[in-house]
């Protein structure tokens, strides 16, 4: 059996950038971080060892006074940095440059229209409603932009109104043009056509994984996708891993290899040489994709 890792999956820029953020925040003292640093319990397990505690909005508003408060890659709405201002709240802002970079863009937009009383104009997130990057970027518009996930929701949108359209940095590329197309496609229906702004906001550094997840796939036999459960990335990079190969397996931990060891030994025994990859997703730290490949060597 032959076993490799992808030397393209794992942490993006802004989730490095976060952990280095907490690792060396730690080494100055107690701190605490909004939500989990990662959508990777093995990753957030290791931090909180190092003394990270892992806190939500209620603890938010009860931390003492002059607490330090790491704010995550995924970015948060105005009313997290207002509220630890009421409360003497230290942050220490990781927020990923490019998330930080849209904020600013969709803030811009809001403040730039919100007036606009003759025609108020909509602004729609194409993203998962409820994810963290979302709310960060809905807040900035007072929560009043709409966020739509696929084609399905567009009668959710107002087709007399102006739209201006952004998308979450992690959703497909080829879902956010499909969205556009539809809705152009409406609007070409319409007897007074209405303005289409659509800003194509996907970070790259996830939307070129998928070629290469794909091709690793492809020259793997059996593909063991590591990642978290709560993480959508994982899910969505996973299901691109799956369609390339359908022997494609999601597990979260190394215990999860004795699960797939009699798939594996079924094609051992069909080919010696049998390839297994281990891949995950930007949120999969290294050490645990290395810890898998050890698993599955003394298995
Ligand atoms: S996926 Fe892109 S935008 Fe999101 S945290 Fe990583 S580098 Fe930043």
């Amino acid at each position: 059996m032959i076993i490799s890792i992808d030397s393209n999956s794992g942490f993006c820029f802004g989730v490095t950038r976060a952990i280095q953020a907490a690792e060396s925040e730690l080494q100055k003292g107690s701190l605490y971080c909004l939500g989990d640093i990662v959508h990777n319990g093995q990753e957030v397990a290791r931090l909180e060892m190092k003394g990270l505690a892992t806190i939500d909005y209620d603890d938010l508003r009860t931390l003492p006074s002059h607490s330090r408060v790491l704010l995550r890659a995924h970015g948060e709405p105005p009313s997290t940095y207002w509220i630890a201002q009421q409360r003497s709240i230290e942050i220490i802002d990781a927020t990923c440059p490019v998330v930080k970079k849209l904020q600013d863009r969709i803030r811009a937009c809001y403040e730039q229209h919100k007036n606009d009383e003759s025609v108020p104009p909509q602004i729609v997130i194409y993203g998962k409603p409820g994810h963290a990057e979302v709310i960060g970027l809905q807040g900035q518009t007072n929560n009043t932009a709409i966020v739509i996930e696929s084609v399905d929701q567009l009668d959710r949108l107002d087709f007399t109104r102006p739209i201006y359209l952004f998308s979450q940095t992690t959703k497909s590329v080829e879902g956010f043009h499909s969205l556009v197309e539809a809705i152009k496609s409406k609007i070409s229906n319409l007897k007074y056509p209405i303005a289409l702004e659509a800003h194509d906001t996907i970070c790259r550094s996830v939307a070129n994984r998928v070629k290469e997840l794909q091709a690793f796939a492809r020259a793997n036999d059996i593909v063991l996708f590591v990642g978290g459960t709560k993480s959508s990335n994982a899910k969505v990079l996973f299901n691109h891993c799956k369609e390339a190969n359908p022997n494609t397996f999601f597990i979260s931990s190394p215990d999860e290899v004795e699960n797939l060891k009699s798939k594996i030994i079924n094609h051992k025994s069909t080919n010696p040489d049998t390839k297994v990859g281990i891949c995950g997703a930007t949120s999969t730290p290294l050490w645990l994709m290395e810890a898998v490949s050890e698993r599955l060597s003394a298995s």
